[in-house]
C-alpha cells in the first residue's frame, strides 16, 4: 500500500508539467525545507514549479540551498496541473497561497499530522514520520527522483528541525540512517547546525526574557506557561519567526507535563502553541476542541478572545487532563 502510493505519487509528478508547491503559515523548518527539496527535484526533472507560502521565505532560513525559490504567492490565481501540500494539517492553514491555485487537475496531501483528515486527491499521511522531510525522502529515493546536496540540506535542515536535533520519541533509527544518507551527499553538519541554531538574532532571546517574566506554574509544577502581548512584541521589534521553540525551555523543565505559550495576536485571536512530555496528556485534543491540531505531543490553535479569557479557558482544560496524572517517573 506504501510502495504503491509512493509509486503513484513518483507517476504523477513525471507525468505532469506545472506544479504549485505549498505548505502552512507560519511556516517551520520542516516545511519550508520540504517545499525547497521537492521543487529542487521537480525542477531538476524539467518542470516548472512555482513555491508559495503566505509568509514568504522566514529570514532565519534564508540561508537554505536555492531559499530565493520561495515566495509569497501572487494576488492573481493560477492555474496547475499538480498542486502539492507538504506538512499542512488542514487544507486551510495554506492560507492565501490556497487561493493563488485558481484550479488544479490533481492536489497531493503529504503530510505526518495526526489531525489532517486526508484532503486532496491522493493523500499519503504517515504519522509516524517525525517529519514530513522523511516521507519526502522516501518519495525521491524510492522513485528514483533527481537528488543532489541541495536537496539534501534541505531535507536534513527539515528533519533536525521537526525533530528537536534528533531527539523527540518519533526520531527512530530509521531516520538517523536518512541522516546518514544526506551527509553522505556531501553536507557540513557542522555548518548547518550553526546556520540553524547558532544564529539567531539578540531580540529572540530579549524576548525570552520576557516572556520567562510571566511564566508561571500550575498543578504542582507539571503545567509551565508564558505570555507574549501585541505591546512587549511591538517594544521588542518581534517578527512571527522569532518565537519559534522559545516554549522549549518550559518543556525542557524537571516535573512539567505540559507547556504552553499563549500569543495575543492583531485580530482578536490569541495563538497557542502546545508541547506534552506524555502519550497519557494528548495536546492535539486539546488543541482540536479549540479549532487547531498537529501532534500528540505538540499542537496548537488560534483562539479567538483576550489574551487572559484564552489563557483561562485553555489552561482550564489543561489542568483538568493533568489533574489526575501520576509525576512523571524516569
Ligand atoms: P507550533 O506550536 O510549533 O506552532 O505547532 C505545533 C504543531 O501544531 C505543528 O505541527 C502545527 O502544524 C500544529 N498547529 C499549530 N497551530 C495550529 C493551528 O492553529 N491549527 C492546526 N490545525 N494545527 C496547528
Ligand atoms: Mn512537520
Amino acid at each position: 500500500m506504501t510502495i504503491s502510493k509512493l509509486a503513484e505519487i513518483g507517476r504523477i509528478l513525471r507525468e505532469h508539467q506545472r506544479f504549485a508547491i505549498l505548505s502552512h503559515v507560519r511556516p517551520d523548518g520542516d516545511a519550508l525545507g520540504c517545499q525547497l527539496a521537492l521543487a529542487l527535484s521537480l525542477q531538476a526533472l524539467g518542470k516548472e514549479v512555482q513555491v508559495w507560502n503566505e509568509d514568504g521565505m522566514l529570514e532565519k532560513y534564508s540561508f537554505l540551498p536555492r531559499a530565493e525559490l520561495l515566495t509569497k504567492p501572487p494576488s492573481t490565481p493560477e492555474d496547475f496541473d499538480v498542486a502539492v501540500a507538504l506538512d499542512t494539517a488542514i487544507q486551510n492553514r495554506l492560507g492565501t497561497s490556497l487561493a493563488a491555485v485558481r484550479s488544479s487537475k490533481i492536489w497531493i496531501n503529504i503530510d505526518h499530522h495526526l489531525s489532517n483528515p486526508g484532503y486532496g486527491d491522493v493523500v499519503y499521511i504517515d504519522t509516524a514520520a517525525p517529519a514530513t522531510a522523511e516521507i519526502l525522502f522516501r518519495l525521491i529515493k524510492s522513485q528514483g527522483l533527481p537528488f543532489n546536496r541541495d536537496i539534501a540540506e534541505n531535507l536534513y535542515a527539515a528533519i533536525s528541525t521537526d525533530t528537536g536535533s534528533f531527539q523527540y520519541p518519533k526520531t527512530s533509527a530509521h531516520t538517523f540512517e536518512i541522516a546518514a544518507e544526506l551527509i553522505r551527499a556531501g553536507l557540513d553538519v557542522g555548518r548547518l547546525s550553526q546556520q540553524l541554531y547558532e544564529n539567531y538574532p539578540r531580540r529572540r532571546l530579549e524576548l525570552l526574557r520576557e516572556l520567562l517574566r510571566t511564566m508561571r506554574f500550575q498543578q504542582q509544577d507539571r503545567v509551565a506557561s508564558f505570555s507574549l502581548t501585541l505591546k512587549t512584541a511591538a517594544e521588542l521589534g518581534i517578527i512571527p519567526e522569532d518565537n519559534e521553540g522559545l516554549i522549549d525551555h518550559l518543556r525542557a523543565i524537571r516535573g512539567v507535563i505540559v507547556a504552553v505559550f499563549f500569543e495575543e495576536l492583531t485580530d482578536s485571536k490569541v495563538r497557542v502553541s502546545m508541547r506534552s512530555k506524555t502519550d497519557e496528556v494528548d495536546v492535539c485534543a486539546i488543541c482540536q476542541k479549540f479549532g487547531g491540531g498537529g501532534h500528540t505531543l505538540a499542537a496548537g490553535a488560534r483562539v479567538r478572545g483576550t489574551l487572559a479569557e484564552v489563557e483561562e479557558r485553555v489552561l482550564k482544560e489543561v489542568c483538568e487532563k493533568v489533574e489526575s496524572l501520576k509525576p512523571l517517573q524516569y
